[in-house]
């Protein structure tokens, strides 16, 4: 992500979104090692709500792991920033509130490098508003695919298998499995 055109140094936003399964959080541990190896100081935060892999880390579903601060909510991520940080990267943005994405701006601003990953859709097919709005901002975007679990064809649907209504319930492949547009079954409202 280093523009070569870039004149003066300055932050940015990058967003890696798609459904789940799609290889966003090992992307986003990718983008992080890169960091590293450039000795660059990296801050990663994880939301509270994400409790399938214990509460100090990153965790892709293949186990690629990092450790991370988990937050409650947006306005905990400041207060934990240190001086020196140039890249913050926060993992399951959808699990947080609107706050979020006045946090990402202002990290940009202040000339950070903010990556972020989440879900952009639900499990109806409907947008997370905050990942909307942080793919609107970011001048960088990058949506992942899965693999279709009936067919095989490129998936970009998150298909629930319970019958839970709610918004966000966490868990894996128990809970949800990828599917292409042909094999997603919207569920009733
Ligand atoms: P995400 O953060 O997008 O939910 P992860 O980065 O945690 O995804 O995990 C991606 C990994 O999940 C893949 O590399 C693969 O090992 C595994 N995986 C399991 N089911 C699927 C699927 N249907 N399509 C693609 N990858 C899958
Ligand atoms: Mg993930
Ligand atoms: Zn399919």
């Amino acid at each position: 992500m280093i523009n070569p055109l870039m004149r003066h140094k300055q932050g940015w936003i990058e967003i890696i979104c798609g459904c789940m399964f799609s290889g966003k959080t090992e992307e986003l541990i990718r983008r992080v090692r890169t960091a590293l190896i450039a000795k660059q100081k990296v801050q990663l935060f994880n939301s509270k709500v994400d409790t399938r892999y214990g509460l100090d880390s990153i965790t892709s579903h293949n186990q690629n792991k990092v450790a991370a601060i988990c937050v409650k909510t947006s306005d905990e991520i400041l207060p934990h920033l240190e001086k020196d940080t140039q890249v913050v990267a926060i993992d399951e943005v959808n699990f947080f509130d609107k706050g979020i994405v006045s946090v990402c701006e202002q990290l940009a601003n202040k000339g950070l490098r903010v990556i972020v990953a989440g879900l952009d859709t639900d499990y109806r097919a409907e947008p997370f508003e905050v990942t909307a709005a942080l793919m609107a901002k970011a001048e960088f975007v990058t949506k992942n695919l899965a693999v279709c679990t009936k067919c095989g064809n490129p998936a970009s649907f998150t298909q629930r298998i319970s019958k839970d209504k709610r918004r966000i319930v966490v868990g894996t492949t128990d809970a949800y499995q990828a599917r292409c547009r042909r094999c997603y079954k919207k569920p009733r409202a």
